[in-house]
């Protein structure tokens, strides 16, 4: 199982490092993407791998949500990193529409000077688009020839939008939504990605699967990656396949994707 959506440098993970990897060895997970999202966090998602023994793929960016306040050269740093790191992907970035702020403008100024980067470096980008996904589109849409690779994580529009991102080749990552029965969308979602386009994530430490494993009693709707082991299992029963074969399948879709061909950090 490869969890293609984290956030282990997460403050809420903060010295939980022993009790996540042992639940991680134990799940069978062989690899983890940790999402960056501000540059207060890049040096913590930077120094991640040398805290577990399986192995973490980084990715640098800014989400949405903190594209409104940037230092000055924000953008110089996170190419710094990225050419430190030239197995990292551009991630998480993109366009949001569940807070109020910051507004469309700086949003948008910042995601596309992000996607700039992913071409000029060769990255694969790891993209957010909550409540927005058709704003995502329109702005994506002339960037999606000359990227890498594209992966939208935590879909839940409508069938015809997806369609439309995979015309354009994208990948496409569920979670812990897919385990909700309410999650409609995400679930109707889940049945129309094609089997080479699908991956799975856990968005540890948010949303927590339905009967996912806690963490010690006082942390237990904190998510970690072990949890997508359920994940998994509610995606396979919908998909009407062997969890194996699942299994199987979207791992290899997250290493083509990432260019993960490690199996340790380095
Ligand atoms: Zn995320």
């Amino acid at each position: 199982m490869f969890d293609a959506h984290a956030h282990l440098q997460d403050k809420r993970l903060a010295g939980r490092e022993r009790e996540i990897e042992s639940l991680v060895l134990a799940s069978g997970i062989s690899g983890v993407c940790t999402c960056g999202t501000a540059p207060d966090d890049w040096a913590d998602v930077e120094a991640l791998p040398a805290c577990y023994t399986f192995p973490v793929y980084r990715a640098f960016g800014v989400h949405p949500w903190y594209a409104g306040a940037l230092p000055n050269e924000w953008d110089e740093t996170l190419k710094d990193f990225l050419l430190r790191h030239p197995d990292a992907a551009v991630g998480e970035i993109g366009l949001d529409g569940i807070r109020s702020t910051p507004p469309a403008d700086s949003q948008y100024g910042v995601f596309e000077r992000q996607l700039d980067l992913a071409v000029e470096l060769n990255r694969p980008v790891v993209l957010h688009g909550a409540k927005v996904w058709g704003l995502l589109l329109d702005r994506l849409a002339p960037y999606a020839g000359k990227l890498r690779g594209f992966l939208l994580h935590g879909f839940g529009a409508s069938r015809e939008l997806l369609q439309r991102f995979l015309d354009l080749g994208a990948y496409v990552s569920f979670g812990g939504a897919v385990t909700h029965p309410r999650c409609v969308r995400a679930r109707e979602a889940l049945l129309a990605v094609p089997d080479d386009r699908l991956l799975l994530e856990t968005d540890a430490p948010d949303f927590f699967p339905d009967d996912g494993l806690p963490l010690t009693p006082d942390l237990n709707r904190v998510n970690h990656p072990a949890n997508l082991a359920s994940v998994l299992r509610h995606a396979a029963e919908l998909r009407g396949i062997d969890a194996s074969t699942l299994e199987a399948q979207t791992e290899q879709n997250a290493r083509t994707f990432f260019g993960a061909t490690s199996t340790k950090n380095d």
